[in-house]
């Protein structure tokens, strides 16, 4: 699976980053997880195309993970796409999607595609083909069901992405081997991000999320070594499990 990072700025508009968004290619199709301010932009400068989307995937209804959504439906309709379009959602989002398009003037009935809204249920994985995401609750947001890291495995290899989180500890359900583990460094630190990988004999971390201003070289130096890799994720970074 590959993994191109669309957006990797905090909740703070950046100059330099757009919000939340990463792009996954897999054997089993193309997914977008969480669609930030930017992310239709970010993916017309990436050169992706908007009908190699194959589905949505949104960790939580923050505007730096989901407010780029209505942007991107309006752009599947106006690449006149014809393939269903699921997108997951937290469980509030999922019964007031509609209504929010029809705020914007949008009517997904005329659209040329269905688009499908799907609320997540914890722990249950969404599979397509040998790809599977399964929906971790986490606690950042405090109501049940509004919050969720995730675990892609796509042929023996899993990666874990935090999404937002307000601690680590609930990541620990994750279960077997990580290949690379893929964290914010909003809300958490990379102090806390090394320990954690160290304990779960996690070596491979990419952060994302990052506020500007991020003093990368001083963070990079609490490296452990003892084969840890650890970089800063720019937006149109790409990374391969
Ligand atoms: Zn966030
Ligand atoms: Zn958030």
């Amino acid at each position: 699976m590959k993994i191109t990072f669309v957006g990797t700025a905090s909740g703070r508009t950046s100059a330099e980053r757009a919000a939340s968004c990463l792009y996954v290619e897999t054997g089993s199709g193309n997914f977008l997880i969480d669609a930030g301010d930017g992310a239709a932009r970010g993916i017309v400068r990436l050169g992706i195309p908007f009908h190699a989307v194959g589905a949505l995937f949104i960790s939580h209804m923050h505007p730096d993970h989901a407010s780029g959504l209505i942007p991107l439906l309006q752009q599947f309709y106006l690449a006149e796409r014809t393939d269903p379009l699921t997108v997951y959602l937290p469980a509030s989002a999922a019964g007031k999607m509609e209504d929010l398009l029809s705020l914007f003037w949008m009517d997904s009935r005329k659209w040329p595609f269905d688009l499908r809204l799907t609320r997540w249920e914890t722990g249950v994985p969404v599979r397509t083909g040998n790809f599977e995401i399964r929906p971790l609750e986490n606690g950042h947001l405090p109501a049940r069901g509004e919050s969720f890291s995730f675990i892609l495995r796509e042929g023996g290899k899993q990666c874990v992405y935090t999404a937002d989180v307000d601690g680590l500890g609930h990541l620990r359900k994750a279960g077997g081997r990580t290949d690379l583990l893929i964290s914010e460094c909003t809300h958490i630190g990379v102090d806390d991000i090394l320990r954690f990988s160290v304990e779960n004999n996690i070596s491979r971390i990419v952060v994302t999320h990052i506020p500007d201003g991020t003093d990368t070289d001083s963070e990079m130096k609490k490296i452990p070594g003892g084969g840890v890799t650890l970089r800063f994720a720019r937006d149109g970074d790409t990374v391969t499990v």
